[in-house]
């Protein structure tokens, strides 16, 4: 991959937090060794149950967080090198939801130009024309312009939301659960607009999310998160049709739903997601996993190379991510 976006080497994130009544404080692992490699035009999907380290990725590729350790890179420049408003001229976030990210009282002209008075963008008398244009470019009717967000829909307040992060043309945008608090009825329309945005101004997305029904829909390559690393990575294609990692096996069975009479399918995940703070030893995922060997519990699985990607799991050797014999 040769025109990378986004690079992030080794990156950690640890935080010191309270174990309890006069236990002291212990460090917790949020993100604990993450490599990843996007490029222009990719969208890389994050996904993970809540508290995998998804969020405290994002923000850091915000520039909102700083790395406790690692180098993150974006266009090759270290984010840590950039001051807060360069990085949000090159990232910018699109939330899941629009009710609360966008402020009630001022008009959707004004929301969508935030971005250019923000950066103190030096010609106002086109900020107008800009902000229109971006809003035939995402569905919005410009009679919209001095409405306010109670006056909209669902779905016109995320596109509000998305020519906000597209005004200044951002290199890359993280989508976080894009379409979550939507109508079932939107989502998809939501879904392909920013299909059409990323072919139309070249953009790369980094898409985090738990609905993997969005993630097939949208990513060209997948990235599985657990306990703060990323356990499974790969073209999306071959995550889907076949995962590697028995936990990114049990996240797509526990979306296979054939009856939803039937209840949670058995994803043979019954033990609960572990504590953080309490990691378990050699392969985090082994108190869970239903291929777990006798070595899971006591070394830890190095990351093995795979078609378009990595696994971390000893089923697996150095023969492209083959099965061990
Ligand atoms: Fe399961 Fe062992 Fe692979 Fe971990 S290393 S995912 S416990 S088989």
């Amino acid at each position: 991959m040769s025109d990378l976006v986004l690079e992030a080497r080794d990156v950690r994130r640890t935080f010191m937090v309270s174990a309890g009544f006069m236990r002291g404080k212990r460090p917790l692992h949020a993100v604990n060794g993450v490599d990843l490699a996007v490029g222009r035009g990719e969208v890389l999907a994050l996904v993970g149950e809540s508290g995998c380290g998804k969020t405290t990725l994002a923000k850091m590729l915000l520039g909102l967080l700083p790395p406790t350790s690692g180098t993150l890179e974006i266009d090759g420049n270290p984010i840590g090198s950039m001051d807060r408003l360069t990085v949000a001229k090159t990232v910018q976030p699109i939330f899941q939801d629009p009710y609360s990210s966008l402020n009630p009282r001022k008009s959707i002209g004004s929301i969508i130009t935030l971005p250019l008075r923000v950066q103190g963008d030096p010609n106002p008398d086109t900020w107008r024309r800009r902000a229109e244009e971006m809003m035939e470019l995402v569905g919005l009717p410009r009679r919209v312009f001095d409405n306010f967000p109670s006056q909209l829909s669902g779905g016109q307040r995320q596109r509000v939301a998305i020519a906000r992060a597209l005004i200044n043309r951002p290199r890359m945008v993280i989508c976080d659960e894009p379409t979550s608090a939507l109508d079932v009825s939107v989502q998809s329309q939501i879904l392909n607009l920013l299909q059409d945005l990323r072919a139309e101004l070249g953009l790369t997305y980094l898409i985090i999310s738990h609905n993997l029904a969005v993630v097939e829909h949208m990513a060209t390559r997948v990235a599985v998160m657990y306990l703060g690393r990323i356990v499974e990575q790969g073209e999306a294609r071959a995550v889907f049709t076949a995962p590697k990692h028995p936990y990114t096996e049990a996240l797509l069975e526990s979306v296979l739903t054939p009856d939803p009479h039937l209840g949670v399918p058995d994803t043979h995940l019954g033990a609960a997601y572990p504590n953080p703070l309490d990691m378990p030893s050699g392969c985090t995922f082994h108190p869970r996993c239903a291929k777990a060997m006798p070595q899971c519990s006591q070394v830890v699985p190095r990351p093995i190379a795979s078609i378009g990607g990595h696994v971390e799991c000893h089923l697996y050797d150095e023969t492209e991510g083959q099965l061990a014999s």
